[in-house]
């Protein structure tokens, strides 16, 4: 168990073993700066190449682990690391900034992710076989290789799983690169949960875009999964290319939810603030913009305010904070840049809420709601990243649709309505990955939905059969009679 007030130091974990490093970083607590956290290892390629050693090495026997024995085993895991949730959920809140329950779901997710890939392993291995006068063909799913996965802060737990679970259920072995905004309850987690598995299975690597780089383009890593930005991914694709790489990218978002003119307000804005707001708006598939019917618009906004009003903004180990802080200076720099931008448009830009006590000198910002925005304005066009959201009116169905789709990216979306046939018509006129009616927030996902992004928002899918496809190869096998 680790306490509150421990300044953990964070290794590389190479197989089993968290090793000791000459150079750590400090890891600081973003809802109070002065706070140091933990130390993180600054890893170099030469520990990359480490790792990727252990986990080509494990790779020889884990690919002939029987599926079930596998699924065994991950089962076990899953055990660890919902059991991890009691000491290291804390340690989460004080390295990432969320609030406890956010930082809970993490380790709940995580864990749902694992149980349920298990439960699928045995099954996704039975081969497609034809055996006719000519022929027997039989079509088999094989595991790639060693797996170089990079995550980043927001959500470190569940965002691993789904590359580690099925990676290892199809018998892959894993190099992970975690963020160094969030390494340490992570990396605790996982020498946990390695304890059950075969040496070599799960490593850990840790440092910064140079060690990214290391592993992304290491002759010996045979996939890459990876989340984070956009502009982060088009470096990972071009180390990737080196050595052609198989790549799954979750990348950044900008998820508009659609207000239909027969919207019950409260009902609708009860569940759309589930999400809007949560990590201080730092999850990718958050609701980004909201476009709502002009007769409606005013009546919808004023509703809005009212209750994002009621917001109270402090450190996540604070159980009155709606909220924490933003995660690290580069994301509260361009947030409130954006905010202070937009008070120079002809929108009106609204902070509401208030801070707690809690609130000290950490990367804390109110929540905003931008009214009056054009849909080409930049606080509705790009990734805000922030506990801030515009809202746009519309005036027809055909425009709100161009509108939504008038985007580089294609996440997340949402249809507002108490028309259950027009919610499916709308939402299937959406560009995105996933659209959720009369839901968008953390209770939409369902781990039966491929989970993943259309255009600039990704390529491929996590969860479920879909996230294990990613993670083999088809070996097509034919007996010519
Ligand atoms: P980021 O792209 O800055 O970093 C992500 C990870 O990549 C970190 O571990 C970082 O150290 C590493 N990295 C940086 N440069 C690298 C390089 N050249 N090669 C390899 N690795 C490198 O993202 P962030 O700021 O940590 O996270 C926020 C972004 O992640 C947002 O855009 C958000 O939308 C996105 N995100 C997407 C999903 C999804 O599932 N689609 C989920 C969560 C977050």
């Amino acid at each position: 168990m680790t306490t509150i007030n421990d300044v953990l130091s964070i290794g590389h974990l190479i197989g089993r073993t968290m090793t000791d490093v000459s150079t750590y970083d400090e890891v600081r607590d973003p809802g109070r700066l002065t706070d140091v956290v933990a130390r993180v290892a600054v890893g170099t390629a030469v520990d990359v190449n480490r790792a990727v050693e252990s986990a080509h090495q494990a790779y020889r026997s884990w690919k002939d682990v029987a599926p079930a024995e596998r699924a065994r085993l991950l089962l076990e895991a899953a055990d660890v690391l919902a059991g991890c949730a009691e000491d290291l959920a804390p340690l989460l809140v004080r390295e990432h900034g969320g609030v406890l329950w956010e930082a809970q779901t993490d380790f709940a997710l995580g864990t749902g992710v694992l149980q349920h890939t298990a439960s699928l392993t045995e099954e996704f291995f039975t081969p497609v076989q034809f055996d006719d006068e000519q022929s027997f063909i039989s079509v088999e799913r094989v595991p790639r290789g060693v797996v170089g996965a990079v995550v980043p802060w927001n959500m470190p737990v569940v965002l691993t799983m789904m590359k580690l679970a099925p990676a290892l259920a199809t018998g892959n072995t894993l190099v992970l690169k975690p963020s160094p905004f969030a390494p340490a309850a992570l990396t605790v987690a996982l020498q946990r949960m390695a304890q059950k598995l075969p040496d070599g299975v799960i490593n850990v690597v840790h440092g910064n875009a140079d060690v990214g780089q290391a592993l992304t383009s290491h002759p010996l890593v045979r996939k890459v999964g990876f989340t984070g930005g956009t502009a982060t991914a088009r470096q990972v694709m071009a180390s990737a290319a080196g050595t052609i790489k198989n790549l799954t990218l979750e990348l950044g978002g900008n998820d508009p939810a659609i207000v239909l003119d027969d919207v019950d307000i409260d009902a609708a804005l009860e569940r759309m603030l589930k999400g809007v707001f949560t990590r201080s708006g730092q999850i990718c598939f958050a609701v980004k913009r909201i476009y709502v019917p002009r007769s409606l618009y005013d009546t919808f906004a004023d509703a809005l305010c009212d209750r994002v009003g009621q917001y109270a903004v402090g450190h996540g180990l604070d159980e009155s904070a709606s909220f924490g802080p933003l995660n690290n200076k580069a994301q509260y720099d361009s947030v409130t840049a954006l905010i202070e931008g937009t008070k120079n448009s002809s929108a009106k830009v609204v902070q509401l809420g208030s801070k707690l006590e809690s609130a000290g000198d950490g990367y804390y910002v109110l929540p905003h709601v931008v009214r009056d925005v054009e849909h080409v304005a930049p606080i509705s066009s790009c990734e805000q990243f922030g506990p801030v959201v515009p809202l746009i009116a519309y005036d027809d169905e055909e425009k709100v649709v161009e509108w939504a789709n008038d985007s580089e990216y294609g996440l997340g979306s949402s249809v507002w309505t108490t028309d259950t046939e027009r919610g499916l018509a709308m939402a299937r006129r959406i560009e995105a990955g996933s659209t959720f009616i009369n839901t968008h927030a953390f209770e939409s996902l369902d781990l039966r939905m491929p989970f993943g992004g259309v255009k600039q928002s990704g390529i491929g899918r996590e969860f479920g059969e879909a996230g294990m496809r990613e993670y083999v190869e088809e070996h097509s096998i034919r007996l010519l009679k």
